[in-house]
């Protein structure tokens, strides 16, 4: 079971309700700190470090003595990470995506692999709550195979909260594209309606199920709520406009843990979530 804690837009408390839900649990859950361009799960849960390990991707050097100048390695990389100029090509290890494709292509065997280290996956134990950290290594900006990694140390049939970066690029779509719910998390503003419709898009078209929560509730206005009504899109949660809530966010503390009359909230929403008890609309 995998629940996918997204939003349209950075800043909407995604980590938080993230982080809370994985906490609010009695049982064993793993949480997926997927925000590979800035992962801070860790800081609220606070976890004691368990395992690290490097992620790496093969970039193509290029032997000179071997190559023959033909170009087809250039012709074929979409990414324009190997590049003929004068005899032989020139590899940019920053635009490859490690498809393999000119290694492949190349007829005189003139293209090996070398690893590029491109970020590491941490694993954390915070009380039941096993929390998997993938972060980009400085200077590169290819995530999906980061978070490839991450997901990838999901033991079977485990309970999993994931929390996915912002927006709905690439990284967001490698991140939910096989949850069985996806959780938005906005806030009652004309940028949280307007992200929304498009994390809302995205969520349709991946047919992942999806629902609302709202965060800040009492800023802005009811649009948010009248698109949702609208739409037949169910709210899960809502959240108010708590000061306290932003104060325990800069602290590095765990929301349930510092204002326990929000522990109800999300005890109630990791139930639903996990049984389903409400109408998720499934996307079409
Ligand atoms: S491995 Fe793929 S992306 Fe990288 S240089 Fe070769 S063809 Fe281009
Ligand atoms: S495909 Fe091989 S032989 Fe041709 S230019 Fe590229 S490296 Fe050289």
């Amino acid at each position: 079971m995998m629940i996918a804690v997204a939003s349209g837009k950075g800043g909407t408390g995604k980590t938080t309700v993230a982080t809370n839900l994985a906490r609010v649990s009695e049982t064993e859950i793993y949480l997926l700190d997927c925000d590979v361009e800035e992962p801070n799960d860790h800081l609220f849960l606070k976890g004691e470090l368990k395992r690290e390990v490097k992620v790496n991707m093969p970039v193509p050097t290029v032997d000179t003595s071997l190559c023959n100048g033909c170009g087809e390695c250039s012709r074929l990389c979409a990414f324009h990470a190997i590049v003929s100029i004068g005899t032989h090509p020139l590899v940019f290890p920053e635009l490859c995506h490690g498809c393999g494709g000119c290694v492949k292509i190349c007829p005189t065997g003139a293209i090996s692999e070398s690893p590029r280290e491109i970020g590491t996956v941490s694993t954390y134990q915070a009380d039941h709550v096993v929390l998997i950290e993938g972060r980009l290594t400085v200077g590169v900006s290819l995530a999906p195979p980061v978070i490839r990694a991450v997901r990838d140390r999901i033991p079977p049939g485990k309970t999993v909260i994931l929390d996915a970066p912002p927006g709905t690029s690439c990284p967001v779509v490698a991140s939910v594209r096989d949850a069985d719910i996806l959780l938005l998390v906005t806030e009652p503003t004309p940028f949280g309606l307007n992200d929304l419709k498009l994390a809302i898009a995205m969520a349709r078209e991946l047919s992942v199920p999806h629902g609302v929560l709202i965060n800040r509730v009492g800023v802005g206005d009811s649009r948010v709520h009248d698109y949702c009504q609208g739409e037949g899109i169910s709210i899960l949660a809502e959240i108010p406009d708590d000061r306290r809530i932003a104060e325990t966010y800069s602290t590095g503390a765990m929301v349930i843990d510092t204002l326990p009359e929000y522990r109800a909230i999300f005890q109630t929403l990791l139930n639903d979530l996990l049984t389903g008890s409400f109408g998720i609309r499934k996307a079409t």
